[in-house]
């Protein structure tokens, strides 16, 4: 432990990212690669637990791009479709990412993400990025719009300043710089929180179905069962707010009263047992005013979070990370380019943001739910909704037309409903 009153040292790189989720890991990994002094502070040690464990088929490009691609075959479950159970209609729909409009990703995985979070730190280690755990930052130095210093504890009590010519915020949930510049907000059109454990002995899909993702929806909400390759079953209630607030028991307790309220699940846990806690969130619909400064900005978890119903989380996080890491590197080499490339950043960002939060705004609408149900092909609608279940939303996919379709569809649909022409499908 130093004393206290020594001064922390200062040092000096390229570019600083906070944190070492996939966000921040795969950053850092690519601009190493282009020859950039970097450096990640992670709070934590991985391997670390983390919820998230359902990717999506068009992330696959990117684990390329990285070079951990045979890494996450070797310790992931591959995930064929999505499927979706309403207890409302008494059965299920498949969405298998093969039909999707452009078939040439037809999978994706199911992970640990302690797993899959140290591959993509290790790759960084591997890629020249200089990894600090254990270290958490704690306060930032500001210059004008942009970033002058960060200041950073280690375990030991030990503490370093940075100096950077570029800051990467990757702190995730935490949202350090968010915080930092008090604009944080709470998403002003969707509450959610969820109750999620890890069982043993869960009922799981045999063949090619086993790693599907599970849906189910349920009157407060909607469940996941994520399938891991070990066995082990990842399930997740995700609620109203208002839902768990009515918690008298034990979290326990009131997960298992809450999967008793979803019969298709209660089933497929009817012989498992508890292998983990019970973790409750409460309402984690997040995004910041603001996502750049002069020479900073703001990826995956850091900048936004909405839901994980799609679920787009580590998507979103990879493809920020990238344009991330292009943006940087832009600057680095051109200065005078640094608007253009924020710019473009926050444009590419909100795009993706964007088509994922209409589905997700709606998820639990009886008309939404029926559209899921009776998915029809008419001008080539479920090819594109399963294309933005496959998560490809950043290609030039031709689906723009189709998903405008199925809205009209669902705002025709959602006022019949409404308007008490159509009865919504109760049980
Ligand atoms: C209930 C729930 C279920 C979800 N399910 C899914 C799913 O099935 N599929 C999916 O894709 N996504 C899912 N998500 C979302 C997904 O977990 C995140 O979107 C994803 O982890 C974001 O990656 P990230 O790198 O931005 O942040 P994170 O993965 O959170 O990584 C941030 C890292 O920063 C570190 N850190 C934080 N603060 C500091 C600090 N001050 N200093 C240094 N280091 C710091 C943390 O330790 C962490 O390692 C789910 C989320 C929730 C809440």
């Amino acid at each position: 432990m130093m004393p206290a009153s020594q001064p922390p040292t200062l040092k000096h790189c390229d570019v600083l990212i906070m944190g070492g989720g996939p966000a921040g890991a795969a950053a850092g990994a690519l601009l190493a690669e282009q020859g950039w002094h970097t450096v990640i502070l992670e709070k934590d040690h991985h391997p670390r637990f983390h919820i998230g464990e359902s990717l999506l088929p068009l992330s696959i490009p990117f684990l390329d791009q990285l070079g951990v691609r045979e890494d996450i075959e070797r310790i992931g479950l591959r995930k064929y479709a999505a499927e979706f159970h309403s207890v409302y209609h008494g059965r299920s729909t498949t969405f298998e990412f093969g039909d999707a409009m452009k078939r040439d990703y037809p999978y994706a995985y199911e992970v640990r993400r302690s797993e899959f979070d140290h591959v993509l730190l290790q790759n960084a280690v591997r890629k020249g990025v200089a990894v600090y755990e254990g270290c958490r930052v704690d306060s930032a130095e500001l210059n004008g719009d942009g970033i002058g210093t960060i200041s950073a504890i280690h375990e030991s009590g030990e503490r370093d300043t940075w100096q950077a010519r570029f800051y990467i915020d990757a702190t995730g949930r935490d949202t350090f710089m968010a915080d930092f510049l008090g604009v944080k907000e709470r998403n002003p059109r969707h509450r959610s929180a969820a109750l999620y454990a890890h069982f043993e002995g869960a009922q799981r899909g045999t063949g090619r179905d086993e790693g599907n993702i599970c849906i189910y929806w349920f009157d407060h909400g909607w469940f996941w069962l994520i399938p891991l390759k070990d066995g082990t079953m990842s399930v997740g209630a995700v609620c109203k707010p208002e839902y768990l607030k009515n918690r008298r028991g034990s979290v326990e307790q009131f997960f298992q009263d809450t999967i008793a309220l979803c019969p298709g699940v209660a089933e497929r846990l009817a012989q498992a047992t508890l292998a983990s806690e019970v973790t409750a969130t409460g309402n984690y619909s997040y995004q910041s005013r603001r996502m750049t400064g002069e020479n900073y900005l703001m990826v995956g978890d850091a900048y936004a979070f909405i839901d994980p119903v799609f679920p787009s989380g580590v998507h979103l996080a990879l493809n920020s990370a990238f344009l991330a890491a292009e943006a940087a590197n832009g600057i680095l080499r051109e200065p005078k380019s640094t608007v253009q490339h924020l710019r473009q950043f926050e444009r590419e960002i909100h795009k993706g943001l964007g088509t994922f939060s209409w589905f997700i705004y709606r998820i639990t609408d009886p008309a939404i739910r029926d559209l899921f149900m009776n998915p029809r092909n008419v001008l080539r609608v479920r090819e594109a909704v399963t294309s933005v279940l496959a998560g490809d939303i950043f290609r030039n996919t031709p689906m723009k037309f189709s998903l405008s379709v199925f809205r009209v569809i669902y705002h025709i649909k959602s006022a019949l409903i409404r308007w008490g022409w159509v009865p919504p499908v109760t049980r």
